[in-house]
């Protein structure tokens, strides 16, 4: 397939593409890495009648340390950048180490964290850890600029906050919690292929060892990132053993997740693999908690 006839726009610098967002509104969409925009328009599944690439646009190409012990990542960074950076392996482990499970080398040269976050795929790895990092993703448009928290930003399928006119031009992220660990957990039928389930976890111990902060956060089970509150509540102020995790990751599968089925797994497998992967994911977030 073909897409549909489009006009294309290159701008040089942001105002320049947010002029254009505001000019062709609905009709218009960035263009970043275009894995997963370029197949969709082949498919005829999005007709935009302009492309707006953002690939010349530096001011979001960047990628920082920042003051507070965190990192600011500009959307148009890719996900090979983020895979190869001793800074993000430094300061936020879990993405670094998030970033093989998605696709292959070769798409991650081109794919864009922006891409990812933006496009909204429920079983992307992405806006599941930004979620479960407590990212915030700063949007931008001719009207100004907005930062939305991760966990607001996905309200429904493939749906976001984003406007017509809005682009994600930042993603913040925190620095890391004092005793606290991080887990990524997925099961694909191959390697690189998306997760039939996946989880990412961050979990936080007070100084008396008692659990004070969980973000257990699934992918590829829902309508987009989904949290797991009765597993977390089963969690808080508790100290951590081997029962306490079980117990946890059985009410997340029975009581927080309702998954689909689809033509690579029944509603009982992935309800299965919500268990499963949540007790390994917090079981090596503890220990890493306990020992960074
Ligand atoms: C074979 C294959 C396997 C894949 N496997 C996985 C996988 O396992 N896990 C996974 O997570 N992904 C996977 N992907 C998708 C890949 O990670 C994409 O790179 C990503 O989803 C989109 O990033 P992109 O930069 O290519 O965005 P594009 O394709 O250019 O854009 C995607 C969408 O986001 C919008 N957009 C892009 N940038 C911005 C921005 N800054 N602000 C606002 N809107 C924006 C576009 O308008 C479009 O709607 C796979 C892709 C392929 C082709």
């Amino acid at each position: 397939m073909k897409p549909a006839p489009f006009a294309y726009f290159a701008p040089h610098d942001l105002d320049e593409a947010l002029d254009l967002l505001a000019q062709h509104g609905y009709d218009g969409k960035v263009l970043a890495g275009g894995q997963s925009l370029i197949p969709t328009m082949n498919f005829r599944l999005a007709q935009p009648a302009a492309l707006v690439d953002i690939n010349r646009v530096g001011a979001l190409a960047f990628l920082d340390e920042s003051d507070d012990g965190g990192l600011r990542i500009g959307a148009l960074t890719r996900q090979r950048t983020l895979e190869r950076s001793a800074a993000v392996a430094r300061r936020a482990p879990l993405l670094h180490a998030t970033m093989p499970y998605i696709a292959h080398v070769q798409i991650r040269n081109r794919g864009t964290i922006g891409g990812s976050l933006a496009h909204a795929d429920p079983a992307a790895e992405l806006p599941a850890v930004m979620v479960a990092l407590d990212a915030r993703f700063r949007l931008q448009s001719r009207r100004g600029a907005r930062w939305v928290d991760a966990v607001d930003f996905y309200i429904g399928l493939f749906t976001t906050e984003l406007q017509e006119d809005e682009l994600i031009a930042e993603i913040a992220l925190p620095a890391i919690m004092p005793r606290s660990g991080w887990s990524v957990q997925e099961i694909a039928r191959r390697h690189g292929d998306y997760a039939i389930v996946g989880v990412a976890a961050v979990v936080q111990l007070d100084s008396a060892g008692l659990c004070s902060a969980v973000r257990l956060i699934y992918f590829s089970v829902g309508e987009g990132p989904t949290p797991a509150p009765s597993a977390a509540a089963l969690l808080l102020g508790q100290p951590v053993d081997d029962g306490v995790i079980a117990a946890a990751a059985r009410a997340a599968a029975k009581q927080d997740i309702e998954p689909l089925g689809d033509i690579h797994a029944t509603p009982g497998y992935r309800r299965h693999l919500v268990e499963v992967l949540g007790r390994r994911a917090l079981h090596e977030a503890f220990r890493r908690a306990v020992k960074p």
